[in-house]
């Protein structure tokens, strides 16, 4: 049956699903005429309404999930159109923007933010080629040839993809390419990407903080010659600023010598202190743990930022501005978890494991087999602050918070709740249903990040068993008002990624629980979290802070590295 043939109604109903009808039912004639030919409906009202969304959200005028539901609706509604339209072939492509590649790089896992941005993009007329994760950047490149785009935009979250980002900004200047190159998510600064990725390309480099924001970089990099190279220009001059002021500040600080640093570690009065012995040493898995149970240990706040949506939950339900949109988002949130816990959507699978721990020349662990500390299976490396530091004020590093006296225990664990999520995230992506495929991916994370919360709790109170008695509400779990820690490699008291490799090794955590590590040490599923637990009443965290190159010379004779390979996986905490 053609187009023409459909009753009006259903062409009405699907085409313009909600939303898009009342703006046509304004004008009856106008809508009849518009239904005469789905080109028209594109290029007419759909195209219109993205345009209206987009310019609304620009302005703050529309949250980020409206954002995303309407582009459902959009793309629902084109995707229905499509087979209609026979002789306007080019339906669509006409009125594109530009188009623009967008990847995660070689090593990351993480897209939510990369998938935000796309789809807010999308709304602006701009054609999104979106290559997903982990893609070398001779994939990048050779797709950015072979489709002729615009500007290509990368995104990561660890540590480690920064050093990526600049690659690919060394590799767009070898092979000779000119267009912009947006740089954004949640490891990515302003000032890194012009201290050390713009450095590398004479194309334009760009950081963009948001999905508010890309709209406006990309608008502006792709307007008249004009605008373009003004902003061009603004942007160069605001990076060399910010490379100038990096360089006088950096002056400022001063630092001490690896040795003065140990010296002035953290003194514990180790003479009375007798660690808890944990129930168990070795590991212990578990297959297919509660959602439910999970479900009650999230930490909201974190899932409406996203969404790009500021404020503390449960508070941010009556925000002035927010409250309504953060309502709304909520309460689909609650329906899709509903269904993640009854449809079993998602699998989630621990192991943890505890072992006796020695620390040797301050900064190392060495790890046992067993009780009996005769055989190592492990050595830990920990790095230690070197900044000059107040007086009274120790240098800190991780192995400050274990017994000295060869008689502590250290526990490690892994959890993952992303067990199963392509198939979810590709249902709805077939279902041109981002809103709900980035919805999915939001709550694994949320529910990976809440079983490490509440393993974390069964081992203090059960496991390891260090606070039997611990009664605590989640509240006072997200604020952390219990009793030892759970620092995790990559983060700022051990920013080191590879050592998430011997927490493999001992926890066997691939083959036990199936979580993979990627090239860059990001875990894969992305819903996973892995780290070390510290018992000790006094460990808490901290953040390293920059390293001075004794360190580095120590570290990578005490991994086994060469200097240039440690140089690159400790390059977020290297000096320049
Ligand atoms: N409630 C939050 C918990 C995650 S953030 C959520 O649901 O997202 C806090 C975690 O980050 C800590 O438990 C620890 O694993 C890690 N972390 C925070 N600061 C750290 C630091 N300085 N060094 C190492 N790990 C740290």
């Amino acid at each position: 049956m053609s187009w023409r043939e459909k009753p009006l109604q259903e062409r009405l109903a699907h085409a313009l699903i909600k939303g898009i009808t009342d703006y046509i039912e304004e004008d009856a004639e106008e809508a009849r005429q518009f239904l005469a030919s789905p080109l028209k409906v594109i290029e007419g009202p759909l195209m219109d309404g993205m345009n209206i969304v987009g310019d609304l959200f620009g302005e703050g005028k529309m949250f980020l999930p409206q954002v995303v539901k309407s582009a459902r609706v959009m793309k629902k509604a084109v995707a229905y159109l499509t087979p209609y339209i026979e002789l306007e072939k080019s339906a669509g492509a006409s009125s594109s923007k530009g188009k623009i590649l967008m990847a995660t790089v070689k090593g990351d896992v993480h897209d939510i933010g990369k998938n935000i941005v796309g789809v807010v993009l999308g709304c602006n007329n701009f054609d999104i080629i979106d290559l997903g994760v982990m893609v070398p950047t001779e994939k990048i490149l050779q797709i950015a040839r072979a489709e002729n785009v615009d500007m290509i935009g990368l995104s990561g979250l660890i540590t480690p993809s920064l050093d990526e980002m600049v690659h690919v900004a060394k590799e767009m200047e070898r092979q000779g390419f000119k267009i912009p190159l947006l740089i954004g998510g949640a490891t990515t600064s302003k000032t890194h990407t012009a201290v050390k990725i713009e450095p590398q390309y004479k194309g334009p480099v760009v950081y963009v903080l948001d999905a508010s924001r890309g709209v406006s970089v990309a608008s502006s990099l792709l307007s008249d010659e004009n605008t373009r190279s003004n902003f061009i220009l603004d942007v160069k001059k605001e990076y060399a600023d910010l490379r100038t002021a990096r360089g006088d500040r950096k002056a400022v600080k001063k630092y001490i010598s690896l040795d003065k640093a140990r010296k002035n570690k953290l003194k514990l009065d180790w003479s009375a202190y007798q660690p808890v012995k944990p129930s168990f040493t070795g590991v212990k898995v578990f297959e297919e743990y509660s959602l439910k149970e999970l479900s009650q240990y999230i930490d909201w706040t974190p899932f409406f930022s996203s969404w790009e949506l500021a404020g503390k939950f449960p508070a941010i339900l009556q925000d002035e501005i927010v409250g309504l949109e953060a309502t709304k988002l909520y309460a689909d949130a609650q329906q899709v978890l509903g269904q993640i816990i009854e449809e079993k959507w998602l699998t989630a699978r621990a192991v943890v494991g505890f072992f006796p721990v020695n620390v040797i020349n301050d900064d190392d662990v060495q790890v046992f087999a067993d009780e009996s500390r005769q055989e190592i299976i492990a050595t830990l490396h920990h790095l230690r602050q070197q900044r000059q530091k107040a007086p009274g004020q120790p240098n800190f590093c991780l192995t400050d918070f274990l017994s000295p006296n060869n008689n502590d225990y250290i526990g490690a664990f892994a959890v993952t709740a992303g067990v199963n999520i392509e198939e979810r995230v590709q249902y709805f992506e077939n279902q041109h249903d981002d809103y709900n495929a980035i919805m999915v991916k939001a709550l694994a994370d949320r529910l990976a990040e809440a079983f490490a919360e509440r393993m974390h709790e069964r081992v203090r109170k059960e496991f390891w068993a260090y606070v039997p008695t611990e009664n605590l509400s989640n509240e006072a779990l997200i604020t952390e008002q219990y009793q030892g820690i759970r620092p995790a490699p990559g983060y700022p008291a051990c920013p080191e990624h590879t050592e998430k490799g011997t927490l493999w090794q001992l926890l066997d955590v691939e083959r036990q629980v199936g979580i993979q590590l990627t090239d860059s040490f990001a875990m894969y599923p992305a819903a996973s979290v892995s780290g070390w637990y510290f018992s000790h009443p006094e460990s808490k965290y901290f953040g390293l802070g920059t390293i001075e190159q004794d360190q580095l010379e120590d570290y990578a004779q005490r991994k086994g590295m060469s200097i240039e390979d440690a140089a690159r996986w400790l390059s977020p905490v290297l000096g320049d």
